[in-house]
């Protein structure tokens, strides 16, 4: 960047420059006139040369006007460079890189001019945020390459589609935003706009040769008449309208609305109040049993996260296991919850066994079967009774990593169960390619097995496929007798559900046990060192 000084000085010069320039023209046409045809004659040999010293002052006058000239040629192609970086300094500041779309910066005043605009001729503007969906896994699967591709060739949808029309910006990462009037009584002609970007962002992107594909969640809002300095405000609510989208399933489009904005509220409170509460240890887990349904006896638990919310009271982990993924707290809440599990199992018998629940979040760290080795030794507790769960949504993720990962899992003897299996499309290919232990049938097939002939249908061949690989079964979701009767009818295998009652908090399941026989007289003590020190006492 040049600095103010710099150009004075420039601009100084210049004039300097122009001024000696002038000077040696009028010079030269005063001198030279008479000068030049006496150098002529005496250079032809006709007659005596002209005075030494007005010769000298010709020459003089020919090299500035040289100089003055080629001064002049630097100076205009320095204007020229200066102009052309000028130029690209504004490109920079102005637009995206990637894609050339408008950036964040330059949205606003943009905006702010279209919305003028369109005011005097009496139409509204639409503010259209348009989200990626899952654009991070294309980055993980197939690399930063094929993720720019993506978002190239979607700027490049979009631009087509507006044909002219409106403002496209790239807000950053996979966020655009279109800006775009409309007439006012026409919101039909926003809404067919924005179906068309989706279907055409949903078309495949060819990048050598793979295809590419993501669906995108689409927010809108629109301008009130005639209140200038609001764009940034219209962009704040069509980015709340296009969350609003996204947790309903992404995929799809929603106009803001006024009742999103305390929703919105309340997710961020949320969000704080799980970060305080993991940190306070309001997050405890509560146990289901799992039945041998042979024989009725309990096999052992499955521990299922509870937040104990001051404010909330007993929070669903279906609302809070999301956002702790997404604020990226699952590892330490999860964490915290197992070191809970293993202290309360350590007074159970040591034939029943303990599952927990991972997120695929989870397995995306590479340290996650280090720390989960850490957690058993410090807790002393055998790794064979304790059984992974993870559900088959991971098997979309990093199948590589996850491969390796289950691998050095079953090396320090834990077992690892496939969850909520017949949701999530995995391949017959993939079921085999990684080493599961067992296969959990979703609950929404064995609640519906009576009444929908599908899940039934469903059941038989998951029964059959685990047969097929080793693989034994546990159904998951028994309310009533009526569906365990079915069952049983199917073969045998392991359940859990409501029949066998509510989870429960640690406290209760251990006084199930006792009642059972099944708590150790010995509990919460390290065994191995209680039973060194009392070897010590008595040869002491
Ligand atoms: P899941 O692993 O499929 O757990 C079983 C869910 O079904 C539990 O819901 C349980 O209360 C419920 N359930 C049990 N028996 C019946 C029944 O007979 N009928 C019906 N309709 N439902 C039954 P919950 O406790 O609300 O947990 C929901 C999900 O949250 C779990 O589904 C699991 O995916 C997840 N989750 C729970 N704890 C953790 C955790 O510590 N970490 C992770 N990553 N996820 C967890
Ligand atoms: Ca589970
Ligand atoms: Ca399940």
């Amino acid at each position: 960047m040049r600095s103010g000084k710099d150009r004075l000085d420039n601009t100084r010069r210049d004039l300097v420059t122009l001024g000696v320039a002038l000077a040696a023209i009028v010079l030269f046409v005063g001198t030279g006139g008479s000068v030049l045809p006496k150098v002529l004659r005496a250079i032809a040999g006709q007659g005596v040369g002209p005075d030494r010293l007005l010769v000298n002052a010709l020459l003089l006058n020919i090299a500035l006007i040289i100089f003055g000239w080629r001064r002049y040629r630097e100076l205009t192609g320095e204007v020229a460079e200066r102009r052309k970086a000028e130029e690209q300094a504004r490109i920079l500041a102005e637009l995206d890189p990637l894609t050339a779309c408008l950036n964040r910066r330059s949205i606003g005043p943009e905006a702010e001019a279209l919305i003028a605009n369109a005011t005097e001729r009496g139409e509204a503007v639409a503010f259209v945020m348009l989200d990626l969906d899952k654009f991070k896994h294309v980055n993980d699967a197939n690399g930063h390459a094929a993720g720019d591709a993506m978002l190239k060739e979607s700027a490049q949808r979009i631009r087509g589609i507006l044909d002219g029309t409106g403002l496209l910006a790239r807000l950053g990462g996979d966020e655009f935003a279109v800006v775009t009037p409309f007439p006012a009584n026409q919101p039909e002609q926003v809404e067919r706009l924005v179906q068309s970007l989706i279907s055409a962002i949903s078309k495949p992107v060819d990048f050598d040769g793979i295809d590419l594909e993501t669906t995108v969640s689409v927010g809108i809002s629109t301008s009130a008449p005639d209140s200038p300095g609001q764009a940034q405000a219209m962009l704040h609510k069509a980015d709340i309208a296009m969350y609003h989208a996204k947790r309903n399933g992404r995929n799809r489009f929603a106009w803001f609305e006024d009742s999103m904005e305390s929703e919105v509220r309340f997710r961020s409170e949320l969000e704080a109040g799980i970060r305080r509460g993991v940190a306070a240890g309001e997050f405890v887990p509560y146990y289901e049993k799992q039945i041998d349904l042979d024989t009725g006896a309990i096999a052992g638990f499955e521990m299922l996260a509870r937040w104990e919310s001051p404010n909330l009271g007993v929070v669903s982990p279906e609302l809070f296991i999301p956002i702790a993924e997404e604020i990226g707290l699952i590892g330490e809440l999860s964490e915290s919850l197992i070191r809970q599990a293993l202290r309360d199992a350590r007074s159970w018998n040591p034939k029943l066994t303990l599952s927990v629940n991972i997120s695929p979040v989870q397995l995306r760290d590479p340290w996650f079967a280090q720390k989960l080795l850490k957690i058993l030794v410090e807790a002393n507790f055998p790794p064979s009774r304790l059984e992974i769960e993870v559900t088959e949504s991971c098997l979309h993720e990093n199948l590589g990593l996850v491969h390796s990962l289950i691998t050095s899992l079953k090396n320090q003897g834990v077992t690892v169960s496939l969850d909520d299996f017949g949701t999530g499309y995995s391949s017959l290919a993939q079921l085999r390619s990684l080493p599961f232990d067992r296969i959990k049938i979703d609950r929404s097939f064995v609640t519906n097995i009576l009444e929908d002939k599908d899940s039934a249908t469903i059941i038989q061949s998951i029964i059959a496929l685990g047969e097929g690989l080793g693989l034994p079964i546990t159904a998951e979701g028994i309310e009533n007798e009526a569906v365990l009767a079915e069952l049983r009818s199917f073969g045998k295998f392991k359940g859990q559900g409501y029949l066998y009652g509510m989870p429960m908090p640690a406290e209760c399941t251990q006084a199930e046990l006792a009642q059972l026989d099944l708590l150790l007289d010995q509990p919460n003590e390290d065994a191995s060192a209680v039973g060194e020190a009392a070897r010590q006492t008595a040869a002491g």
